[in-house]
Order: C-alpha cells, then structure tokens, then sequence
C-alpha cells in the first residue's frame, strides 16, 4: 500500500522565531495524524525544528538543496549538511526553482542522486505552465520531466521517492486544477512509473498534488484514486488551514 501524504512548503516566509512558533503549534495540533505529514521549511529552520519536532509524527523536508557534495561553493547547502539537521526529505524541482534558479534536469539530475546518497527521499514536483496546458502539451512535459531527472534511477532507488504534480498556473494562484484533471495527470504519471518501473512501482508511488489546494477543496482532490495527498504552499503557513487539510486526507 503506497503511503498517503500531506506536505507543507513554506517557501521564504517565516523568520526562525516564526518558524519556530508555527512548527510548535503544528506540534501540539497534529497528534495522530492518518496520513504522513512532512513540513518544508528555509534552510535555517531546519535543525531547531527537526529537533522540536523529534518525537511527534511530523518529519521535516529541506525546500532544495546542492547539485554539488562539498567544496569551494559559496551560499550552498549540500545534502549531507541537510540530512545532518534530522531533515529526512528534500523537495527538489519545484516549479520556482525551475524558473528563477534556472534549475535544469541535469542539475535536478544531480540534486535527486546526491539527497538520496544522503538517505534524503526527495518529494520531486513536476508540471507544465499555463500555455502548456492550453496548447495541450501537458503529458508530453511531464514526461519529459521525469525522464530528464529521475527515470535514470534504478528501481530501488525510484522507490523512496515522492512525486508531486503541480500545475504551474495553479501555484499560489488560487486557480486549483479541478478533481478530474488532477486524477488525469496522476494516473498518467502512473501509467508512465508502470512502462519503466513495472506495476508494483507504479502502485506503491505516492503522487501528490499541489497548487492552490486548500481546506476546502482538499478533501474533493484527494477522493480521487491516484490523489495520494497534496504539497501545500500558502495553506501550510496557518496550522489551522494545515491541519483541516491534514484531517480531509
Ligand atoms: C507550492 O508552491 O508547492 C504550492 C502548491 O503552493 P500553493 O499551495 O500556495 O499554490
């Protein structure tokens, strides 16, 4: 049975008393949660929440890490000083990383191979821009994305990661896909993990969903089948909202 999932990203919000004042709250409100719950958090958070968080039910993700191990590269953060933090995800491939950080599929390539060196499961997020979707071309861009960056792991290894499809125009946009194109992506990511991988892998991937998914449309995207649960930007910054997502999955 493939792991359900709920997980937040909290982008560049937060300063680390902030931070600190949510991850607490998040604590005491998400007790026994039925699903897994990760929360991703700026790099300067992560060891004091991975901390506070140790024995609740929450584990704790990185939002990006080095396409590089270690050395001479100023400002970076390599896998292995995340994982040294008590983090144990890494979302990698986020559609802001992709467009402001000029974030390739080599690059993405070496971020996925490294996280997993570093026991780091990536929650890696693909999905086509609005023009995209309007012409059409969705399918053929997200295959191409899984391709470029992670259809070159074995098969052991494609099976500690997270998918998450994000439509890019549904991104802190308010525009949610609705229930019907988000099961359409994810059954045709699995139907691709099944001609690599084999069935088994298909259906022991989690696939999220994430853009604009709140605790009110929540509960309608995850009834769908191949809906394992949802990456949550602007919805995880409130534990309320959070947790109401939290309780639809
Ligand atoms: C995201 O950035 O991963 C995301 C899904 O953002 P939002 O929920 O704000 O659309």
């Amino acid at each position: 049975m493939r792991k359900k999932m709920v997980a937040g990203n909290w982008k560049m919000n937060k300063n680390l008393q902030e931070g600190m004042a949510l991850a607490t709250e998040l604590k005491n409100t998400i007790i026994n949660p039925t699903c897994d719950v990760v929360i991703g958090t700026p790099f300067i958070h992560l060891a004091s929440v991975a901390e506070l968080l140790k024995d609740s039910p929450i584990q704790v993700a990185a939002e990006n890490c080095a396409d590089k191990e270690k050395g001479a590269y100023t400002g970076e953060v390599s896998a292995e000083m995340v994982a040294s933090t008590g983090a144990t995800y890494c979302i990698l491939g986020h559609s802001e990383r992709r467009a402001y950080y000029h974030e390739t599929y080599e690059i993405l390539k070496e971020k996925v191979l490294l996280a997993l060196a570093n026991n780091l499961a990536p929650i890696f997020c693909i999905g086509e821009v609005k023009e995209e979707r309007e012409s059409g071309v969705q399918n053929d861009v997200v295959k191409a994305q899984l391709e470029g960056s992670v259809f070159n792991l074995s098969k052991e290894d494609f099976g500690k990661i997270v998918l998450a499809y994000e439509p890019v125009w549904a991104i802190g946009t308010g525009l949610t896909a609705t229930p019907q194109q988000a099961q359409e992506m994810h059954a045709y990511i699995r139907s691709l993990i099944a001609a690599k991988y084999g069935e088994e892998v298909a259906d022991n991937t989690t696939i999220l969903y994430g853009g604009s998914c709140n605790a009110k449309n929540a509960a309608e995207l995850f009834a769908n089948p191949d809906v394992d649960g949802g990456l949550i930007g602007g919805a995880s910054l409130k534990a309320e909202d959070f947790a109401a997502i939290i309780a639809a999955r």
